[in-house]
């Protein structure tokens, strides 16, 4: 096991790695810009340490800067939370090349699976149904146009290196479809410095269906189940649950052992999602995270596992401990992502928070690194808790999820928490019966 690590990330998951790393009996590092001083996984680490300015390209994506941190600190391993370098393979092998260990997947893996024209070839070779699409990059207008006719109208531009929903664009028509790759190509180049383009088919009706790995890279992998995450704005989750209210339990094993059996063949190694969109009963992959995710919280309440402490564990060199016959699904599990932003507009709410009360009692768990007097910076993102509500049934869990919610105190930004309450008296919702543009269209129509 590791004697310490360096956690290259903020808020809420830099601390949730700190648990899992305290109760490993693993020393912590955080490391911090300069508007993190303050920051609860500054103060509750072993050690911090300084390492740039606010903006993230100076502080926590400042590969130097963090390898220093780890020299300094002795450091022996790195845990990257997601987002910031969670994906960035190059640190990855500049860690190693350090002889510190990156708690993630090889770098040949996060490379591959990064470049989504690679991993839907990838994903279709090891036997994962994908969605219909062009098999490679889309060169010129008019070998798009023939893709887009061979798909079948309306396509969606996607952006091979793309992340977070940006570089992602619908063209209803072939009209539509030269403005969707020019503004999909520019968009792409300015987040990712990258623009190479495919084409997928737009599914109408889809749900976001993704399924939760657990691999040692010594060719063992398990499935911990899937996780419905159709509820988003701007291509983006804002609520989480698992299991899908979708699903049977033929159709949950089916996917499930045909990821395991393709990361298996792999070898890849920690923890990964296999994203799918789900319509007509069937799955089509649409990408891989090989990381942590935000959303791992409702498969740890179904399965009663610590992920984090698995990853730490497979990256140390532990063969997995369990088999996919020890895995057991207990009750439903929902989370709310609490942001600091309007409710109806999603703009973002940067400031100070003045009060700040989060529910407990039974099956409830928050997850924030937010206080009393915390003054969110605009320079990140907007997540400043999460809830979490577990119960045996999803009726249980809507019941307790509204009291939750209504025990919730963020005084002095505008957070997402009257959107959750307003969504918990919807018939579509109570019934689990809504898909990827359920809530822009719900939101459209209020
Ligand atoms: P990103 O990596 O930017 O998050 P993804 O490929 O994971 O992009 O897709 C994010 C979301 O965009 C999906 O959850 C879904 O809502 C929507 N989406 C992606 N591909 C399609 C598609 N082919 N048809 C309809 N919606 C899609």
């Amino acid at each position: 096991m590791f004697d310490k690590v360096l956690i290259a990330n903020r808020g809420e998951i830099a601390l949730r790695i700190q648990r899992a790393c305290k109760e490993l009996g693993v020393a912590t590092v955080a490391v911090h810009s300069t508007a993190d001083a303050d920051a609860m996984h500054v103060r509750l680490a072993d050690e911090s340490v300084c390492i740039g300015a606010a903006p993230a390209k100076d502080s926590y994506l400042n590969i130097p800067q963090i390898v220093a941190a780890c020299e300094i600190t002795g450091a022996d391993a790195v845990h990257p939370g997601y987002g910031f370098l969670a994906e960035n393979a190059r640190f990855a092998e500049i860690l190693e090349e350090h002889d510190i260990t990156f708690i993630g997947p090889s770098a040949e893996h996060v490379r591959l699976m990064g470049n989504k024209i690679e991993a839907k070839d990838t994903a279709r070779k090891l036997g994962i149904p994908v969605v219909p699409g062009s098999d490679g990059p889309v060169t010129d207008l008019k070998q798009a146009k023939r893709l887009a006719r061979e798909i079948g109208y309306p396509v969606l531009v996607k952006a091979a290196a793309g992340g977070g929903g940006r570089g992602m664009k619908v063209a209803p028509t072939e009209t539509e479809l030269e403005v969707a790759i020019s503004t999909a190509r520019s968009e792409s180049k300015a987040a990712f410095g990258d623009d190479t383009l495919y084409l997928e088919k737009y599914l109408m009706k889809p749900r976001h269906i993704e399924v939760q790995v657990l691999a040692d890279g010594l060719g063992n992998a398990i499935h911990l189940g899937e996780r419905d995450c159709s509820l988003q704005r701007r291509h983006q989750k804002l609520w989480e649950e698992a299991p899908s209210p979708a699903l049977n339990q033929s159709e949950r094993e089916t996917i499930g052992a045909t990821v395991a059996k393709a990361m298996q063949d792999l070898r890849y190694r920690g923890v990964g999602t296999v994203e799918f969109l789900y319509e007509g009963g069937e799955f089509f992959f649409i990408e891989m995270n090989t990381r942590l995710q935000v959303e791992h919280t409702v498969t740890e309440m179904i399965t009663g596992l610590d992920l984090v402490i698995e990853q730490i564990r497979i990256a140390a060199g532990a063969p997995l401990s369990l088999r996919q016959e020890d895995i057991r699904f207990n009750g439903h599990a929902i989370e709310c992502r609490i942001n600091a932003e309007n409710a109806r507009t999603f703009r973002p709410s940067p400031g100070t928070i003045t009060h700040f009360h989060t529910p407990g009692g039974l099956g409830v768990r928050v997850d924030s690194g937010a206080y009393a007097g915390y003054t969110i910076p605009p320079y990140y993102d907007s997540l400043i808790a999460k809830l979490i509500v577990h119960a045996r049934t999803r009726n249980e869990c809507l019941m307790r999820l509204k009291r939750a919610l209504g025990e919730f105190v963020v005084d002095g930004v505008e957070t997402t928490i009257p959107l959750f309450i307003s969504l918990i008296g919807e018939p579509d919702i109570v019934d689990g019966n809504y898909d990827i543009h359920w809530l822009e269209k719900h939101l459209a129509e209020g």
